[in-house]
């Protein structure tokens, strides 16, 4: 793996969640976590110092897009000669204000696009949401965040972390805790453990894909986790003019559970009636 000489040093910005992997180990299998790169097209958002871009390009990826905040970072990224060939696309920016469809359908030809990341830790959980509501052109996803927002993403029903951003995320994926990273892998080291969450799209027809109304539902559900559902879902019911008697026997619901007991298809079955009745 070939290293840009200097960027080590640069210094890291704490407002852009600047935390850089340097083991060359560590980028690889950060790299595949979600299978195989070669031929791929991967959305890589916060490159920084560029240690995952190289190991996505060394890996075979045959083009690799970088959205990143910090310009000193962008602008050396333009040098690389994968750019001039282009295998290697740099969109200077704020990754919240990319319109990820015009990007996509500028960028690329190969649809599903992976995505791929070390991904600054205040803006990674609305991005992911972001990208669980896109479109068919989403592929794969093996994302580094905060060990606990990866168990987030990854939790069962009555698991601790279970809550609103697993039901989303399993209404359009498969996940799994790739791997685990220490403060030490990193420089400088953050104040927490790190963790690769690796999402696979679910077949279209396992799919949910009213995830506006699935967020809005688990949003109220587990905005009050302690309580039960008759109270949890009073205000959603309300406000939507639901009649919440018949919407949680209609969608199979014990009116006295609370949220984390209810599994995505209880979640699914909740969204559907509400969509319906809206
Ligand atoms: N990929 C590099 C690595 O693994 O060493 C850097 C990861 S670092 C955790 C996060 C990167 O995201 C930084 O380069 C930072 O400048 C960039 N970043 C932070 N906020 C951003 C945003 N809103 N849009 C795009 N990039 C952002």
């Amino acid at each position: 793996m070939s290293e840009r000489p200097g960027l080590k040093q640069v210094e890291a910005r704490k407002s852009l969640g600047q935390h850089f992997l340097f083991d060359p180990n560590i980028l690889k299998r950060t790299a595949l976590a979600a299978g195989p790169v070669t031929g791929r097209t991967v959305i890589e958002v916060g490159p920084g110092p560029g240690g995952l871009t190289r190991a996505l390009l060394d890996e075979g990826a045959s083009r690799v897009i970088t959205v990143e905040a910090d310009e000193r970072f962008s602008s050396a990224l333009l040098d690389w000669p994968e750019k001039a060939t282009g295998r290697l696309h740099v969109h200077a920016g704020d990754a919240r204000k990319v319109n990820w469809e015009n990007l996509v359908e500028h960028a690329a030809s190969e649809l599903p696009i992976m995505i791929i990341a070390n991904l600054p830790y205040n803006v990674g959980t609305p991005l992911l949401v972001d990208w669980l509501k896109a479109g068919d052109w989403r592929g794969e996803m093996g994302l580094m965040f905060q060990k606990e927002v990866a168990e987030r993403i990854c939790a069962k029903p009555g698991e601790k972390h279970y809550g609103r951003l697993a039901v989303l995320s399993q209404a359009v994926a498969k996940t799994h805790i790739a791997f685990t990273l220490p403060p030490g892998a990193f420089r400088p080291p953050p104040k927490v453990d790190s963790a690769v969450a690796v999402l696979q799209p679910l077949p279209k027809d396992q799919r949910f894909d009213d995830l506006e109304t699935l967020e809005a539902v688990t949003a109220t559900a587990f905005g009050q986790r302690r309580k039960m559902l008759r109270a949890s879902l009073k205000s959603f019911a309300k406000a939507n003019r639901i009649d919440l008697q018949e919407w949680l026997a209609a969608s199979e619901i014990d009116p006295e559970a609370r949220p984390e007991t209810l599994d995505q298809t209880a979640f699914r079955r909740l969204a559907r009636y509400a969509s319906t009745s809206r």
